[in-house]
């Protein structure tokens, strides 16, 4: 029998804001198995979302014995274990027990939207976006965690008298699957926090002030890739090294091998998430982008700019669910590529506003330039380029904010499997877009940072090498068509944004 497999082998743990799941790849890359379970979410009101983190921790060791099963292999085999997370979630928990004090309150969770606002008022914003990369957002984890020290009873005292602890999703995680020994995070992680200074590399105490978190309770923060601690044997019967750690987007871009200024990932979701590595400085944007900790290597954070498209996969969802002109995505792009062009038709999906470089919140979606022989073909065509459109519109700021230019785009995410939108993503960003032949890269840069830290690999060109490419999408548009139709959607934007269009200062119903 040939091995299709080769030891040794990393185990990921990418525990996500739906579900849990786990993958073991081999050391040449390779998904070996894997096994995912959804947890509940909890809406217990409007805005609000929360998980039950003890939910979340026996899903995510439930599935990690299944995968481990499922490969046949010793867990003596397995070299070290990954983490990848839902960032900015938190959970507050008791040091002695392990025990949680409140559920964990989600990213999504907008309840503390007012003690943003109050922060935002106090003129502090832009002090505050210096120290952290960030906006002032109810998104971010500092005033989730004051929110649960502030409402559940005791609780500030008791954090206090160091009874307490807090963390992101990657840091309970850890303190349970170590036994309760380890109590730590990433820079990846800790910069989501706003608590976390991105030029000073620690929690800082100006931020620990203003939203309200005792330093007591936060987590040490480690580099990404390095031994956090061992797994409690109780698991798998082995005491393996937890040696990496990120959050999702972060550890999607390490798993891309955008290890080189310059380098984007787009993973192409029901929105796109884009992250360009900026290499040791963290730029600041002027286009309203976010400034990240990429991860650190033990030598020193790497910075990342990111962008958003909040909708993307879901503009053919809506295709699907609501117009019924598709009855699946698939069938999305057979149509796109069943006529050769849009006939002048552009898709504007601004659902819920428009991000960078608009940032209009009151925007709402247009389809302009439709004609008497406009079909479903031609919409079909035009919602798929409109998910391009608006990642480029990202890139470009990202281009403009580092001051060079793309290298390479590298994709993943379920509507990447779309060659109609990578080749039209070529053309229009005038950037190859590469497509790799794993498009697990959450979990895969979880394995590559483990990895990384364990010998498994030895050195980032060696886990460069460990990601194939399955398909490069070369540019092919001439230079002035590419304009043509840059300038085609930007009339249609223009369309779009809310302006001076009476009753804007009020939020639009739905
Ligand atoms: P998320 O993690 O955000 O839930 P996924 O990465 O699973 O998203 O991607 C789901 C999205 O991919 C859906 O919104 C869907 O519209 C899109 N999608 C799935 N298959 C295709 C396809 N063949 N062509 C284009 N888009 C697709």
């Amino acid at each position: 029998m040939t091995l299709r497999h080769e030891p040794p082998y990393v185990l990921a743990l990418d525990q996500g804001t739906t579900s849990s799941r786990a993958l073991v790849f081999d050391v040449r890359g390779t998904l070996v198995a894997s096994a995912q379970k959804p947890h509940r979410q909890i809406y217990p009101q409007s805005g609000w979302v929360e998980h039950d983190p003890l939910e979340i921790l026996a899903r995510q060791t439930e599935v990690m014995k299944e995968a481990v099963a499922a490969c046949g292999v010793s867990p003596k085999l397995i070299r070290a274990i990954g983490i990848t997370n839902q960032r900015e979630t938190v959970v507050v928990w008791e040091r002695a027990t392990g025990r949680p004090i409140h559920n964990a309150v989600v990213w999504q969770c907008r309840r503390t939207a007012p003690d943003c606002d109050a922060i935002r008022a106090q003129g502090l914003a832009p002090r505050i976006a210096d120290r952290t990369g960030l906006i002032i957002d109810a998104y971010f984890s500092a005033t989730k965690i004051a929110w649960i020290l502030d409402h559940v009873p005791g609780a500030r005292d008791r954090a206090a008298r160091g009874e307490l602890l807090a963390g992101t999703v990657d840091t309970w995680l850890l303190h349970h699957l170590t036994g309760g020994r380890v109590h730590a995070t990433d820079p990846s992680n800790a910069s989501r926090t706003m608590l976390y200074d991105l030029h000073e590399n620690r929690w800082h105490e100006e931020l620990l002030g203003i939203f309200r978190v005792p330093a007591a309770v936060l987590p040490k923060v480690l580099p990404s890739s390095g031994v956090f601690g061992t797994l409690d044997p109780s698991f798998l019967g082995e005491p393996i090294p937890i040696a990496g750690i990120a959050g999702d987007q972060q550890a999607a871009l390490f798993g891309q091998a955008c290890f080189t200024p310059g380098m984007v990932k787009n993973t192409y979701g029901t929105g796109c998430f884009l992250l360009m590595n900026t290499g040791r400085t963290p730029v600041r944007s002027r286009k309203g982008l976010i400034t990240t900790v990429a991860w650190d290597l033990g030598d020193g954070p790497s910075y990342a700019l990111e962008g958003s498209v909040f909708n993307a996969g879901s503009v053919i969802q809506w295709l699907r669910d609501e117009l019924h002109l598709i009855s699946s995505a698939a069938e999305c792009d057979r149509l796109a590529e069943s006529v050769p062009d849009t006939g002048g038709v552009t898709v504007v999906p601004a659902f819920t506003g428009l991000g960078a470089p608009y940032w209009d919140s009151y925007a709402r979606g247009t389809i302009t330039g439709i004609h008497r022989g406009t079909g479903r073909a031609q919409i079909a065509r035009a919602v798929l380029e409109s998910i391009a459109f608006q990642s480029d519109e990202v890139i470009r700021c990202m281009a403009e904010d580092a001051g060079a230019p793309i290298l390479s785009l590298r994709v993943d995410g379920g509507a990447s499997v779309s060659d109609f939108l990578m080749g039209f993503q070529a053309d229009l960003s005038g950037v190859p877009v590469d497509r790799p032949a794993v498009v697990e890269t959450t979990a895969f840069g979880a394995a590559c940072l483990a990895g990384l830290a364990t010998g498994v690999w030895p050195d980032l060109d060696t886990v460069g090498r460990v990601r194939a490419t399955e398909r490069v999408f070369h540019p092919s548009l001439p230079d002035a068509e590419r304009a043509r139709r840059l300038a085609g959607w930007r009339d249609a934007v223009r369309r779009t944004l809310s302006g001076d269009l009476p009753g804007r200062g009020e939020e639009p119903a739905g």
